[in-house]
């Protein structure tokens, strides 16, 4: 049964009422909103007593799931303010895994069945509803959302095309890599936008060196090199955390292979430095740090076209490589270009005024990476151009707090508030046994550099304060627990 039917058999149900054909013309709980279109019920129904108002949140990631898990606590029918909204969580896939952990999975540093959520049980658990899909449309007229059919892995047909209805829709469906257009690297280079493709690419890792370990023969030039597109966050970690684990691969069993003399890792930029937004002290920290550990960091060099067996860069060099990742940039997904007349920019991101609501549409809010969101309070950037918050976990974990208030504030007729991003700085891992560098902002009043132990803790506690939102401490601490008496009992490394 469609969405939008099943809201309606399960809201305002009366025993008591007629059976005759009626109209459901339920008033909207908001002002400014348009009433839903009546629609014939040839069940027995009644107005609820208390109108429900569809939130519809498509994307579970770093920020959705988030405001899933405390609208419904709060507005779930079993919540504390029980009834008030009928909340539906939406992704395309079925399990939750944090994002900034991908570079470990590709690593096989970690292993994401261990650390991921499923939808469906957060659903139950905190009173909202989930419904897997992929959001390829909007008809904002209706009020409804488009998703594409479902198919399993084998291209059956689970689930045809459908449409749910809502009252405030929220779009926090991420991000992806931006490759420019970049000849070759659709088709050559893997990206870390999924758990799909970080698994991807540790299954070619490890394919890589089982092929150089049993053949007889020298390695070929560029045969077990890795380069790496992009020194922002994502690159630098990326590059150390694979350092550390072809290490522990090749421990295990990998007899014929010595890392040091056969793994080659190169990471790649166009700009002058490594890790372009932090300051120059930062950079110059981690470069020496990835040289360390034997990374070749080639900076300045604008990759111009990636092949199956490396790169090219503009100024003429040629990085042989057997795995390229490509890590520079980002874009929000293509469907929300002009989504049914909603302002986007440049790279697709869709365009919100201070409260988090797009700027055509007062229903229609957006969080997260596919979010342009002003800065408010920051000096103005080149041309006096107005700053955006930037693409990161905290900004989407700080972003869905403000929109939980505003949509109770929403239902409540209140005023909603005005987002204001808080930056607690950067940090950037440079795997389990290496110091971190790191930077905090606005928490310590100016700006303060960190490395070793504490600055590990701070990184940590990003995504503790992610888990945190999702469970509560009890559970947080219980789950800590058991992975580390669980880590001592397994291998460090991803084997397969
Ligand atoms: C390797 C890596 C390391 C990172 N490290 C850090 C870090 O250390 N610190 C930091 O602050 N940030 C980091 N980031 C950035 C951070 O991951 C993102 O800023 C953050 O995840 C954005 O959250 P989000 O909720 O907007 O989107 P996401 O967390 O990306 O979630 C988007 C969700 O939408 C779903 N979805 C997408 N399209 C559709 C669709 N059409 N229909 C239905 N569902 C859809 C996806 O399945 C996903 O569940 C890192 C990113 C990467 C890739």
């Amino acid at each position: 049964m469609p969405d939008a039917l099943l809201s309606d058999a399960t809201i305002g149900h009366d025993p008591t009422a007629s059976s005759e054909p009626s109209y459901d013309a339920r008033p909207q709980s908001i002002p400014g909103c348009v009433h839903r279109r009546p629609r014939l019920r040839t069940r027995r129904a009644r107005p609820s007593p208390v109108s429900t108002h569809r939130i519809v949140i498509v994307g579970g990631g770093a920020g959705g799931l988030e405001l899933a898990t405390r609208l419904g606590d709060r507005l779930g029918p079993r919540g504390l303010r029980g009834g008030r909204a009928e909340v539906t969580l939406v992704d395309r896939s079925p399990t939750h895994v944090w994002k900034p952990m991908l570079h470990q999975v590709a690593a096989g540093s970690l292993d994401p069945d261990g650390h991921a959520l499923d939808y469906l049980a957060q659903a139950r658990w905190h009173h909202f509803r989930f419904r897997r899909g992929q959001m390829v449309g909007l008809d904002r007229t209706a009020r409804e959302i488009e998703l594409a059919p479902l198919h399993d892995d084998e291209g059956v047909l689970v689930v045809p095309a459908r449409r749910i209805g809502y009252d405030t829709l929220v779009i926090a469906v991420g991000s992806q890599v931006n490759d420019f257009g970049t000849p070759g690297a659709a088709r050559h280079a893997i990206s870390l936008d999924s758990v799909a493709d970080a698994q991807r690419f540790h299954q070619r890792l490890i394919n890589a060196c089982m092929r150089a370990n049993d053949q007889e023969e020298a390695l070929r030039p560029g045969q077990l090199s890795i380069a790496i597109i992009g020194a922002g966050a994502t690159g630098v970690e990326l590059a150390a955390e694979l350092h550390h684990s072809t290490r522990e691969l090749i421990a295990f069993g990998m007899d014929r292979l010595r890392a040091d003399r056969d793994i080659r890792i190169t990471l790649v930029e166009a700009g002058p430095r490594v890790l372009p937004a932090l300051p120059e002290t930062l950079s110059e920290g981690a470069e020496a740090l990835l040289k360390d550990l034997r990374i070749d960091v080639r900076t300045g060099e604008k990759v111009t076209a990636v092949r199956a067996d490396g790169i090219e860069t503009a100024s003429g060099l040629f990085v042989p490589a057997e795995i390229s990742v490509w890590a520079a940039g980002i874009r929000a997904p293509a469907f929300l270009s002009g989504l049914d007349g909603l302002e986007t920019n440049r790279i697709d991101q869709l365009v919100l005024q201070p409260t988090l609501a797009t700027t055509r549409d007062p229903d229609v809010f957006a969080l997260g990476d596919c979010a342009s969101c002003p800065w408010l309070g920051h000096a103005p950037g080149a041309n006096g151009s107005v700053v955006n918050v930037p693409p990161r976990a905290q900004a989407a974990h700080q972003q869905a707090a403000t929109l939980y208030r505003n949509l109770v504030a929403r239902i409540d007729r209140r005023a909603l508030d005005a987002f204001r991003y808080r930056d607690f700085g950067s940090l950037v891992s440079l795997g389990e046994h290496s110091t971190v560098g790191s930077l905090m902002g606005a928490l310590v009043g100016g700006r303060l550099f960190i490395e070793g132990l504490f600055a590990r803790m701070m990184y940590i506690s990003l995504h503790k304060m992610h888990e945190y939102a999702l469970h509560g401490s009890a559970r947080v601490a219980m789950d800590t627990l058991a992975r580390l008496f669980s880590r001592s009992s397994e291998p460090r490394v991803k084997l397969h």
